[in-house]
């Protein structure tokens, strides 16, 4: 059973891979798909119209932006094609019986004032993705501006070659133009990042910087994923369900509360499933608006899909930045080459230390560890021995340690060793145990390692750098008394 499922999957994803290569391999195939693809999502936009030529969504706009984003201006032929089609059908639609001319300047009108701002807008993305130094919630802000204007553009664009061709009274344009902008914004902020998902895998040679700033994330979806996507729809539904009984305005608004979920999605799931789950919410929204009559508060949800997307979106930025934060954390908080405290970690948790062991009255020892003929060391046998050299010590110190005890490295070949609650009788019994077990490392045979220590204890007047001066003074007497020593002070 077991192995019948495992290949009926296998062949699945066979006849999938089958599909994606004949895609891949295959222009005039991609162009057919682009053409029945825009046709069909034309249709998907008409269904939920509310106003002449203007729907809850308008997604071709999304598909537009996308595959302009994605192939550039060898798509423009096809987007054409789609939009001679689409007039064609409108003028059907709307009984406008434009004929042979007419028609066709129409139609090349409306594919001319749909094409050209997506493709500036897209042309512009694209260059903005290539510039260095890009960081993922600047590239959503620009997208998510270029979007808007591009929109904008178009759909001014857009009803004036309608009005052109009569294909729309000229008093139509104050009611039009503001629910067109939305609807094609919407199309693109909650729809054109999925397509660009799906395009790009049907052009895989081609590269995209913007996938640097997301690939930093994990590419599959959390066990609970299924959870948030429901939660999403099931708050779509009872906002929405709320609108229709109580007929009230005030009610619609309660699908902002969408953004909650989405938030939540945005925040601990990657990229792609993000804008799958956005896509299903909008589409649910766009469904419901429909089914449930609710077309009078049509601009509430039209508004609320735009904003919880754009809330969403950028919202994507934040996985990344947490990891880079983490990355850069580290960076600052750990010396690299011998992974013990970097000097400002140890600074910073040395005051902390002071702190907390003089107000209650508690002991608490610094030492200062000195490699002793570390150059020659060096000079020797190489650079890559005295790093191992520093390696090796910081690993033989860490190992002698308490938990509670931190090693970090000052500088070059000189560490400092806090030990919390420590008198100094104890602290100078832990030096001489650090100088003892140091002289067992032999990187190069028959030539022990050797430090000399400095040993201070705390005062209630010392803070970071008087306790180190003292420690240090006590490491230049033990330097100057022969070194492989330990010096109180
Ligand atoms: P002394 O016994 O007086 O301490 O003599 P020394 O030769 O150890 O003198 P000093 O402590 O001043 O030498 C520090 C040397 O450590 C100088 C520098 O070239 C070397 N050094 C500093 N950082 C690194 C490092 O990251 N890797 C290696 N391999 N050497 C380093
Ligand atoms: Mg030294």
């Amino acid at each position: 059973m077991e192995r019948n499922e495992f290949s009926s999957s296998w062949r699945y994803i066979n006849y999938k891979l089958g599909w994606l290569r004949f895609l891949q391999n295959s222009g005039a195939a991609r162009a057919g798909l682009l053409l029945l693809s825009w046709v069909g999502i034309w249709f998907v936009g008409g269904l939920v119209e509310y106003t002449h030529h203007a729907s809850v969504w308008f997604p071709p706009a999304g598909l537009t932006f996308a595959v302009l984003f994605v192939v550039g201006g060898r798509a423009v032929p096809i987007l054409m094609v789609a939009a001679i089609l689409v007039t064609i059908l409108t003028n059907r639609h709307y009984q406008i019986d434009l004929h042979n001319i007419g028609l066709l300047k129409a139609s090349v009108l409306f594919g001319i004032a749909h094409i050209i701002p997506y493709y500036a807008g897209s042309k512009v993305l694209y260059w903005l993705t290539q510039v260095q130094r890009l960081t993922l919630p600047l590239l959503i802000i620009y997208f998510l501006l270029i979007a808007a204007i591009s929109a904008l553009i178009a759909a001014m664009l857009v009803i004036g070659s309608l009005i052109l061709s009569d294909m729309m009274p000229v008093n139509d344009f104050s009611t039009t133009w503001l629910p067109f902008w939305i609807g094609d914004m919407a199309g693109i902020i909650v729809l054109g990042p999925l397509f660009f998902c799906i395009i790009r895998h049907v052009y895989p040679d081609k590269y995209f910087k913007i996938l640097d700033h997301i690939g930093v994330q994990s590419s599959s979806a959390s066990p609970q994923y299924k959870y948030k996507i429901l939660l999403s729809l099931g708050l779509v539904l009872l906002a929405m369900l709320l609108a229709k009984f109580t007929h009230s305005m005030n009610s619609s608004f309660a699908i902002f509360f969408l953004v909650l979920p989405h938030m939540w999605i945005a925040c601990s799931e990657n990229a792609f499933f993000n804008i799958v789950s956005l896509a299903l919410s909008s589409l649910l929204v766009v469904f419901l608006v429909d089914t449930l009559y609710l077309m009078n508060f049509v601009m509430v949800y039209q508004y609320a899909i735009t904003v919880v997307a754009a809330n969403a979106l950028f919202a994507i930025a934040i996985p990344a930045l947490i990891s880079r934060n983490h990355q850069l954390q580290s960076k600052v908080f750990i010396d690299s080459l011998t992974q013990t405290a970097s000097r400002e970690y140890l600074i910073q948790q040395c005051e902390t230390q002071i702190l907390h062991s003089q107000r209650r009255s508690q002991p608490f020892c610094l030492l200062v560890l000195d490699i002793d003929y570390f150059k020659k060391i060096n000079d020797s046998y190489g650079h890559d021995v005295g790093d191992q050299a520093l390696k090796t010590l910081s690993d033989t110190v860490k190992q002698l340690l308490r938990p509670a005890d931190l090693l970090g490295r000052y500088g070059g070949d000189e560490f400092v060793v806090l030990l919390p609650d420590t008198d100094e009788q104890l602290a100078a019994t832990i030096a001489n145990r650090l100088l003892v077990q140091i002289n067992t490392i032999e990187l190069i045979k028959d030539e022990p390692l050797s430090v000399s220590i400095g040993v201070t204890l705390m005062d209630q007047y010392d803070d970071f750098q008087s306790l180190f001066k003292r420690a240090d003074n006590a490491l230049y007497d033990a330097k100057k008394s022969g070194r492989n020593c330990v010096f109180q002070h």
